[in-house]
């Protein structure tokens, strides 16, 4: 098992891959790729979908208006974005804030795949439904499985996962709000389990296939909603990251 320096290494490396990265059309109307944010040697790891505006504008997942009420949760458990890793399934903003193409999940998937792999967390919380189908390579929605917590094998490693509403869809929906805030507060004593029983050969399990079909129970504004810019209180974060300025980002994680 690598130490935590090792994955920092890693994951920057990762990072360099990533951020010149070309193998979709987004990178044509992106400011920003925008890897992920937090500690390379986190327990828990959240997924969300796409970057949107501000992340777009400032290279960092989760500084608007869902990224806000993100921790704020995470602060009523008593923990704080330096304490878990936080992605999404596609790197670069698509245009408008529009859904990403199944063609651009199948494309970028590889990127959180690996994250995941280095990382090596014991807990992903979902955001939301890509994210939820993606890594459980199943269609079903996050309305019906929201706050069920499951044991799946990603990579060569077991992991418990846990789907969540995103918190965009949160934001104005109060019921939703207090599903996604009840379900939040399971998170210590998931993490309290500790890492699930693993495989006992290591196996590496084929990336499933990303979902087509339609997002009925999608967030309606996920990350991306328009909000004012604002930089999150990280320790992690630098105060303002120029977009895609070689490497800006390196200090994130
Ligand atoms: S969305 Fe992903 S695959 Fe497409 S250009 Fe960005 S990093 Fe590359």
């Amino acid at each position: 098992m690598s130490t935590a320096t090792e994955r920092r290494e890693q994951l920057k490396t990762l990072y360099e891959q990533t951020r010149n990265c070309r193998l979709c059309a987004l990178s044509e109307t992106r400011t920003t790729v925008v890897f992920g944010a937090g500690n390379a040697d986190a327990e828990l790891m959240f997924v969300g979908e796409a970057p949107g505006k501000n992340e777009d504008e400032q290279g960092v997942p989760f500084v608007g208006q869902a990224g806000k009420l993100l921790e704020k949760l995470l602060a009523e458990i008593e923990m704080d974005r330096k304490d878990v890793f936080i992605a999404n399934v596609i790197k670069c903003r698509p245009p408008g804030n529009r859904d990403p193409y199944p063609h651009e999940i199948d494309t970028c998937q590889q990127y959180l795949w690996r994250q995941i792999g280095l990382i090596e967390p014991t807990m992903i919380c979902t955001l939301g439904n890509f994210s939820t189908k993606l890594l459980r390579g199943d269609p079903t929605g996050i309305s019906k499985l929201h706050g069920q917590v499951e044991q799946r094998v990603i990579g060569p490693r077991a992991v418990r996962l846990y789907p969540l509403y995103h918190p965009a869809a949160a934001l104005y929906t109060p019921s939703t709000l207090e599903m996604l805030r009840a379900d939040f507060q399971r998170i210590p004593e998931l993490l309290a389990l500790g890492a699930p029983e693993q495989p006992r050969e290591p196996e590496l399990v084929a990336e499933p296939e990303p979902d087509r079909a339609p997002e009925r129970d999608r967030a309606p504004e996920r990350d991306r909603a328009p909000e004012p810019d604002r930089a999150p209180e990280s320790e992690r974060v630098p105060a303002q990251p120029p977009a895609d300025s070689g490497g800006s980002q390196l200090g994130l994680f």
